[in-house]
């Protein structure tokens, strides 16, 4: 990875810069000190320009194929997202009906490059894709795309369907986030799939359109998309001798970031995009198809900061805990997949970094921002920012503890806009009956 490319204004490769030395950590004209004053913490913020830029890019990357970059809407759902990334272009790839309904109240117009994947989609929510007419379904089993035919023939409107594949491809990844295995619970096992589709073309409800797979999430390495593309490929062909022709190829999403790269070190997003596009249009050379991504953490991981506030600095024996308002509810990953996140002052204090604890509130000793991380001297009320946290951040939040979820800051160019307004305990205990 290059760390040469120092990112500038018109190219928001990190977003998150100090103005001086001393602080403050901005994003683009906004000082997160004043944004945290004005919106208190903990405050998710995220960058509009650099989710535009990186959608761009892979919009460029793919520019000598038909193609649509479908968001994975489940990465970070907040509406004012999803109608920034429909404004560029982006079609969405939903996992639920409340991911349907998402994308029909922020970008009604988008729904036609929508694309439906998931393992167990209802009955209901099938209906509600078919009458909102989605792209297409990527189709996890045999049973589903039974009842996808049932529900499309009740409703007289031919459903459009891909079968998501499980290529058997190994990716190297965290466990649960890999999917691309036999073993795994995702897609229909590819030696399966020529048959079903030999099947479904008797059914006049269904339309084979095309093809899926995914192979899992935070993969760095661009060469397990080029097998898995090969394979979808191969199928391709097979079954156009059978004379099904299959419209596209979803590639699916899954392209990994470096957590660990430190705000100083530039990232050249664009060479590790075309590195990815190339290998997928490798596997699919001489097919004419249409190419769907579907990239969730790519396009917003590093647009995002969880902003927290520190309460207490204390002692426990020989270790230093560092005790943030932000807690494991508003930001699993690192209690979930012992994740990574750069941590770092918003305003720099001199001193000595010693190791730290960087924690939550929570009653849970899982509830940890960084274990043993060096860390300049902060003091209570202090200001830190939690890198790359716009993906599987907000959007993996929970009310654990009766803790309000944190508001959301949407930065553009010189506005810094309101997203999502601070839950309040009114609002956790509003559904509640006594
Ligand atoms: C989660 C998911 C994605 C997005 O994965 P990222 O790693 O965020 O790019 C895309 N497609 C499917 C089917 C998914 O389940």
């Amino acid at each position: 990875m290059s760390k040469l490319k120092q990112s500038s204004p018109e190219s928001p490769a990190r977003p998150f810069q100090y103005t001086s030395t001393n602080g403050p950590l901005s994003c683009g004209a906004h000082s997160l000190v004043d944004l945290a004053g004005q919106h208190q913490t903990p405050l998710y913020v995220y960058s509009a320009d650099q989710i535009a830029e990186r959608l761009g890019l892979f919009q460029q990357a793919l520019a000598n194929r038909p193609h649509l970059v479908c968001y994975a809407v489940k990465a970070n759902s907040a509406l004012a997202i999803l109608k920034l990334l429909a404004d560029h272009g982006a079609g969405f790839d939903i996992v639920s009906g409340g991911e349907l309904a998402r994308v029909q109240a922020a970008a009604p117009e988008a729904i036609g490059r929508v694309v439906f994947s998931g393992a167990g989609k209802s009955a209901e929510e099938i209906d509600q894709a078919l009458e909102a007419g989605i792209l297409a379904f990527n189709v996890e089993s045999e049973a589903e795309l039974a009842l996808l035919a049932s529900r499309a023939a009740r409703r007289k409107r031919k459903a459009r369907f891909s079968l998501r594949v499980n290529p058997d491809v190994f990716a190297e990844t965290h466990p649960y986030i890999s999917t691309g295995l036999r073993e795994h619970k995702f897609g229909i096992d590819i030696r399966q799939a020529r048959r079903i589709y030999q099947e479904a073309a008797g059914n006049r409800w269904l339309s084979a359109h095309g093809v899926s797979v995914h192979i899992g999430s935070q993969i760095r390495s661009a060469e397990p998309f080029g097998a898995a593309v090969t394979r979808v490929a191969r199928l391709v062909r097979e079954l156009a001798k059978d004379g099904i022709r299959l419209k596209t190829v979803d590639a699916g999403g899954g392209l990994g970031i470096d957590y660990h790269l430190e705000l100083t070190e530039g990232f050249d997003a664009q060479a590790k995009i075309a590195e990815y596009a190339a290998a997928v249009e490798a596997a699919l050379a001489g097919l004419d198809v249409t190419l769907l991504l579907e990239p969730g953490r790519f396009l917003v991981a590093q647009a995002g900061a969880l902003l927290a506030r520190v309460l207490y600095v204390k002692r426990n024996g020989k270790k230093t805990f560092v005790v943030t308002d932000a807690a494991m509810n508003d930001l699993i990953r690192p209690a979930l997949y012992q994740a990574f996140h750069q941590i770092v002052p918003v305003i720099p204090r001199p001193g000595k970094a010693v190791p730290v604890d960087i924690v939550g509130p929570v009653c849970e000793t899982g509830d940890f921002f960084a274990h043993d991380r060096k860390f300049q001297p902060v003091q209570p009320g202090d200001l830190i920012a939690i890198l790359d946290a716009g993906a599987y951040g907000m959007a993996q939040s929970s009310n654990y503890n009766t803790r309000p979820r944190p508001a959301e800051v949407l930065v553009s160019g010189s506005s810094a806009r309101l997203i999502r307004r601070r839950e309040t305990v009114a609002d956790l205990l509003a559904p509640e009956i006594v």
